[in-house]
């Protein structure tokens, strides 16, 4: 049985009081006996308090993106033993918008999983089409292809330690969600993908769904047998759609 992940994503937004707030609402609301995992990847500046919020909760926090490199001359950069010094468990890597916006490519993408794996962290392995490729009806073959880079650098067990999030690119914060089926038949791809590989791992691999996931429409995606869960952006800014899909999730 997998145990169902939602993980909220705030890209770039909030302030520290806006943080504050949203997480003691979130913790508040949360139910004490919750099936679902639950997890935030914050911006970098406030990991910190994220983690003096949420420490000695049963929700998890992340970073949203991270260096390939351990340390050194690389301004702007954050490695993933910083984000481990400050409790992250879980970091997105491969997110759309890093490789849409700043130009992160499948060998990129490849090596920021092998390192945020190698460090101790969980990556939130994120895969998903354009709508032209949809269009053009290459999905299978755009995901196959960004999954691969993973495999193939780092063997199909890495995947034992980590998890998907397919995300269709035109659903990405567009309020335009994949139908359950659609997200379902890209689910079912990977899973068989990587079962051709090691049906174990495939078994026990948690995929995600991310695109504008909501309360309303949550139930219905997570229903489906290959969706283990949400990678949520604009709705984890607010608590109560938040906890709404946290709900659908258990
Ligand atoms: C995301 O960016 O990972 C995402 C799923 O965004 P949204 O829920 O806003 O579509």
């Amino acid at each position: 049985m997998r145990q169902p992940l939602v993980a909220g994503n705030w890209k770039m937004n909030g302030s520290r009081a806006s943080v504050k707030e949203l997480l003691e609402a979130v913790k508040n609301g949360m139910g004490s006996v919750a099936k679902a995992e639950v997890a935030v990847c914050a911006p970098y500046i406030y990991i910190p308090d994220t983690q003096s919020q949420l420490a000695g909760t049963e929700i998890a926090w992340g970073g949203q993106n991270l260096s390939t490199e351990a340390s050194g001359a690389f301004t702007g950069e954050i490695a993933a033993s910083m984000l481990l010094d400050f409790g992250c468990k879980y970091v997105i890597v491969g997110h759309s918008e890093r490789r849409t916006l700043y130009g992160e490519d499948d060998a990129l993408v490849a090596k920021k999983f092998g390192v945020a794996l190698a460090a101790g962290l969980v990556p939130i392995f994120c895969v998903g089409e354009s709508l032209e490729e949809r269009e053009q009806g290459i999905t299978e073959e755009v995901v196959a292809r960004q999954l691969d880079a993973v495999t193939q650098a780092e063997g199909v067990a890495a995947l034992a330690d980590a998890v998907i999030a397919y995300e269709p690119v035109w659903a990405i914060g567009t309020g335009k969600t994949a139908t359950p089926e659609q997200a379902q038949d890209v689910h079912a791809f990977i899973r068989t993908r990587v079962a051709q590989q090691d049906s174990r791992v495939a078994e026990g691999l948690r995929i995600l769904y991310g695109g504008s996931m909501k309360p309303g429409n949550a139930a219905e995606l997570l229903a489906k047998p290959d969706i283990d869960g949400g990678l949520i952006g604009g709705a984890s800014l607010k608590a109560g759609d938040f906890l709404g899909i946290c709900t659908a999730a258990n």
